[in-house]
């Protein structure tokens, strides 16, 4: 029998190799270890896609990022999306996203729900914006540096300029509630109980994107006590994520403060699962648990150094980024542990021939439900596309640079950058940390086999586009455009 409802939790930048359920040594996620022991497990699973704005349409709308074209962002209007088929099914749906502007219905996103909170003010700037100092003393502080840069002092007064920010800031900051960016997951967690109560009584999908895990890191005070890290108080804190956040800093100077980063990091996952925890409470307190299927994992990760770089940001397609955690929980189902690399592409139609509903026609991808139940899942070439170095989407000439295509076979992974024109494999097997491209003229048949999987997508991307939809999402585009150009004539 099909279970009645589902639950899909997204934790934003959630990397795999940080639960518990794949092998991290914290206690990140000790409700999610246990759930995982009644749920199917995907140890490899990879987002099709990153960061935010790349990873969620193939999770929603099961299509690659840049299936569309690479200028459009988000889904299209009038496209299918697992809430979109699930609410023309009969389901109740709602989706509280944790003030995510990529997650908003500026990029089609409440599509397909009753209820959509996205937990954003009009004035709220985008996440992955850099911040360009505007005021008086960020102009002063520009002049200085470039001139004690120019008689070789650049380094000193980097450190004094540091120093005397942090002490502002600390002044500034009473508390690590009042540091942090995002709502946290309790406050999630309570409006969708909120909303269950009045549901819970029909079939109804639930989505929730919480992003406890997300830079700058300012997890609750009960979460670092919880993973033993209480003494990092506000003030540490806010030293941290602004050291990490330097960019005058060396990688080896960096390293120094790896440590206390990862400590914020891995309590924002540890308030993430103690609300799944509550949640799942309430679940059996509404006598649904038993009736719900829950799916657990990520948009994609987030880098602590491993290959230079810190967040998120579209630079790359390594494992720390595209590797994320897939639980399934589905009562009476199957508790497996899947092997072999799987897409996030393959999310929805997932989820839905869980809940026994069809999949339109236009999804790529495709269910695992019946493989992993008969324990037959193929292996298949796995696909993660971005656009290099796109980090304000919101500015459009960013997003028309070159792709980066990743393609994931067993043990194998072959890179393709566009924008330094190389290509490189990866025997993940002898090296997980993705530090040593195999010689060119090793494995030469495995990289055959995956060149042509790239190219067949390449060619697949532009031969099977949606052109109505392209269009429709271009001209809302357009509207958006036209109507932020008449605010900002209003505004001077
Ligand atoms: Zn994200």
């Amino acid at each position: 029998m099909n279970p009645h409802s589902l639950i899909l939790i997204t934790v934003d930048c959630l990397r795999a190799d940080h639960v518990g359920f794949l092998g991290y040594r914290r206690p990140t996620t000790p409700f999610l270890d246990c759930l995982a022991g009644e749920s199917t497990v995907f140890e490899n699973a990879i987002a099709a896609g990153a960061p935010t704005y790349y990873a969620m349409p193939p999770m929603l709308a099961s299509r690659y990022p840049l299936a569309l074209g690479r200028d459009l962002l988000g889904i299209a209007p009038e496209e299918s999306t697992l809430a979109s088929v699930l609410q023309e099914s009969g389901f109740a749906t709602a989706a509280f996203s944790a003030a995510n502007p990529y997650i908003s219905p500026r990029f089609g996103y409440h599509r397909g729900f009753d209820v959509f909170a996205d937990f954003l003010q009009e004035s709220d700037p985008p996440v992955e914006d850099v911040a360009i100092p505007t005021t008086f003393r960020g102009r002063v502080n520009r002049f200085l540096s470039g001139a004690c840069h120019s008689i070789g002092l650049g380094a000193a007064y980097s450190e004094v300029y540091f120093q005397y920010c942090q002490k502002l800031a600390s002044s500034r900051c009473s508390s690590l509630d009042s540091a942090r960016r995002f709502p946290s997951a309790e406050v999630l967690v309570e409006k969708a109980v909120r909303w269950l109560k009045e549901h819970s009584h029909q079939r109804f999908f639930l989505w929730l994107h919480l992003m406890d895990a997300h830079g700058p890191y300012f997890p609750k005070a009960e979460a670092l006590r919880l993973m033993g890290d209480a003494q990092i108080d506000a003030a540490q804190a806010v030293y941290l994520n602004s050291y990490w956040n330097r960019s005058d800093l060396s990688t080896t100077r960096l390293e120094t403060e790896r440590k206390g980063i990862v400590s914020l990091y891995d309590a924002g996952i540890r308030w993430a699962d103690e609300q799944i925890r509550l949640l799942a409470e309430q679940l059996v307190e509404l006598n649904v648990w038993d009736r719900c299927a829950l799916a657990v994992t990520a948009d994609h990760g987030e880098e602590f150094l491993e290959h230079g770089g810190r967040t998120h940001l579209p630079k790359k397609l390594t494992e720390e980024l595209v590797r994320v955690p897939w639980l399934l929980r589905v009562p009476a189902g199957p508790k497996v542990r899947v092997n072999q690399p799987v897409s996030l592409l393959d999310l929805a139609p997932t989820l839905l021939d869980v809940a026994g509903v069809p999949s339109p026609a236009e999804f790529r991808g495709r269910s695992l439900w019946s493989q992993v139940r008969k324990g037959t899942l193929q292996d298949r070439p796995v696909v993660s596309e971005c656009v290099y170095d796109c980090t304000n989407p919101y500015l459009p000439g960013d997003r028309m640079g070159p792709r980066i295509l990743a393609v994931r076979w067993n043990r194998y992974k072959l890179v393709v950058n566009f924008s330094s024109g190389s290509d490189e494999l990866y025997d993940l097997s002898s090296d997980p940390a993705e530090k040593n491209p195999l010689h060119p003229k090793q494995n030469t048949e495995v990289r055959q086999k995956l060149l042509q999987h790239a190219r067949k997508h390449l060619v697949e991307s532009s031969q099977s586009r949606d052109f109505d939809r392209r269009m429709a999402a271009q001209v809302r585009e357009y509207r958006l455009e036209l109507a932020r150009s008449a605010d900002h004539s209003r505004e001077n």
